[in-house]
C-alpha cells in the first residue's frame, strides 16, 4: 500500500465513517459498497460452483474420488476460516482491565505481545505468515494478553496486504484503548514471493506502525525494538 493510497484510505474513512469501529478501523479493507446479501451457506455454494469451474478449466477430473469434494472443501474453508475476519460480527469480545502498576511505578510500562499469524495475500490468494509484535502504553487500562492474539487473528483472516494488516491491528488497538500510544511491527514470509516470481524462499518483509507517543519519541521506539529483540532471542 503506497503512502498516497494509505492517506486516501484514511481520509475516505474519516469522512465517510465516524464510527471509530475497532472491527473496521481507519484503514478499512476495500469491501464492496453494496455486497450481495447472502447467508454463509449461499456463499459456500456459490464459491464451490466457481471453484469447480476453475478446476475444470485446469483440466482436472472432478469425478476423481480425491478431487470430488475439493470445491466444497475450499469454499467452506474460505467462508468459515480463512476469511472469517470479513464478518465484523466475529470481532472478538475485548474487555479493558484497570492497570495498577502505572500509578504505583509512576511512569509508563511498555507492554509487548508476540503473536504468530497466518493470512492470505490479496494479490495472489496464497498464504503469508509470520510474527506480529504488538506494543502499547497502558495509560491505566490494559487488555488481556490472549485478546491481543484474538485481535491479530481477526484481521489476519481476510485477504490482506501486510502494510494494511499492520495498520489495522494498531488502529483497532488504539480505538479500543481510547488513545494512540500503540506500536505494531510485523515480520512475514509471503508464499507469492517464495513460490512464484523471484522465488526467494528466505525473503522476509518487515512493516511497522507507530502512533501517539511512539511516533514522537525515538527512545520509546527503541525500547519497543529492544523488547522485540529480547522476545526473539529468548524464544
Ligand atoms: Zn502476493
Amino acid at each position: 500500500m503506497s503512502k498516497k493510497a494509505t492517506s486516501q484510505h484514511v481520509t475516505h474513512l474519516l469522512n465517510a465513517c465516524e464510527s471509530c469501529n475497532p472491527a473496521v478501523t481507519r484503514y478499512p479493507t476495500p469491501l464492496a459498497q453494496n455486497p450481495p446479501q447472502m447467508t454463509p451457506e449461499e456463499k459456500i455454494a456459490l464459491i464451490a460452483d466457481r471453484f469447480r469451474d476453475i478446476m475444470i478449466a485446469l483440466g482436472l477430473d472432478l469425478d476423481d474420488e480425491s478431487l470430488a469434494k475439493t470445491p466444497k472443501r475450499v469454499a467452506k474453508m474460505y467462508v468459515d476460516e480463512l476469511f472469517s475476519g470479513l464478518d465484523s460480527t466475529k470481532f472478538p469480545e475485548i474487555e479493558l482491565l484497570e492497570e495498577q502498576c502505572t500509578s504505583e511505578v509512576g511512569h509508563h510500562s511498555l507492554i509487548i505481545t508476540k503473536c504468530s499469524f497466518t493470512s492470505l495475500c490479496e494479490h495472489h490468494f496464497v498464504p503469508m505468515y509470520g510474527t506480529a509484535f504488538v506494543g502499547y502504553l497502558p495509560n491505566s487500562k490494559v487488555i488481556g494478553l490472549s485478546k491481543i492474539h484474538r485481535l491479530v487473528q481477526f484481521f489476519s483472516k481476510r485477504p490482506q496486504l501486510q502494510e494494511r494488516l499492520t495498520a489495522q491491528i494498531a488502529d483497532s488497538l488504539a480505538l479500543l484503548l481510547g488513545h494512540e500510544n500503540v506500536a505494531v511491527s510485523l515480520s512475514a514470509q509471503h508464499s507469492c514471493v517464495m513460490m512464484r516470481g523471484c522465488r526467494d524462499e528466505n525473503g522476509r518483509t518487515s512493516t511497522s506502525y507507530f502512533s501517539g507517543e511512539f511516533k514522537k519519541d525515538a527512545a520509546l521506539r527503541e525500547e519497543f525494538f529492544r523488547g522485540i529483540e529480547r522476545q526473539i532471542y529468548t524464544s
